[in-house]
């Protein structure tokens, strides 16, 4: 059982529901909470002060229907020293702050879209260099250490690290790892690393679509098929 899934994305950025929607979806799944997660503000369709209207929307949705609605944000790490796409006066209004990689927002400067973008583009035809690991992992510990992140989306999607410093890095922070049920092959080879760490770890959906939401067991299964103990999934009880 899970009391939440906590990686949403509405049509404040690219979801195709509304909040209410988003919120229903996860009461129906019996989903105690949920969070709803839009993308930074270095995407097109997203602005600080449309975060501001979700939030009344996700008070809304948590008063109307009676489960917790948290609203977060999914900053992308923008620059090679780990810098997010939400300015430091925004962040004491972000109420959940998780981090991740997308290759679709803009990047801080040019050396850094050359760095992370072109080059995580032609990851996907050749094998990414050692030194861009190294570089990538910095750029991702970096953003840790300077912000209030409290989990660490789907890692080592698009963005190759060397995943036992990140999650090493993680549990250190105290940030959740999160096991994202649409990007478990990003983890492929990784899940004895992942056994091994400190860390803990949440699991979440990613859902674009409000049907998407709460469906988390593929995850769950692959993370305990590794042998990780339950007790270091937050967001999971019981059986
Ligand atoms: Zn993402
Ligand atoms: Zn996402």
């Amino acid at each position: 059982m899970f009391i939440g899934d906590y990686h949403t994305h509405t049509k404040f950025s690219d979801g195709k529901g509304s909040v209410w929607e988003n919120a229903s979806a996860a009461r129906e799944k019996g989903l105690r909470e949920v969070a709803v997660t839009d993308h930074g503000f270095h995407i097109p369709s997203m602005t600080f002060a449309k975060y501001l209207e979700e939030k009344d929307l996700c008070k809304e949705a948590e008063d109307g229907l009676g489960l917790r609605v948290i609203c977060g944000i999914e900053a992308n790490i923008i620059s090679l020293e780990g810098d997010i796409d939400v300015k430091e006066e925004e962040l004491s209004s972000i109420d959940y702050l998780t981090v991740g990689f997308h290759k679709f927002a803009l990047f801080k400067g040019l050396s850094d879209f050359f760095k992370m973008y072109a080059v995580t583009y032609f990851n996907e035809l050749v094998k990414t260099s050692e030194k861009a690991v190294e570089r990538n992992t910095r750029a991702v510990i970096a953003a840790l250490e300077r912000y209030p992140v409290k989990v660490l989306t789907h890692i080592n999607h698009s963005l190759k690290v060397d995943v036992p410093a990140v999650v090493a890095a993680c549990a250190k922070k105290g940030v959740l790892v999160e096991l994202n049920v649409k990007h478990l092959d990003d983890l492929d080879g990784h899940w004895e690393e992942l056994e091994r760490s400190d860390a803990r770890f949440i699991v979440n959906s990613d859902a674009h679509r409000p049907f998407e939401i709460g469906e988390l067991a593929p995850a769950l299964d692959a993370a305990l098929r590794a042998g990780i103990r339950k007790e270091r999934i937050v967001n999971y009880y019981g059986e």
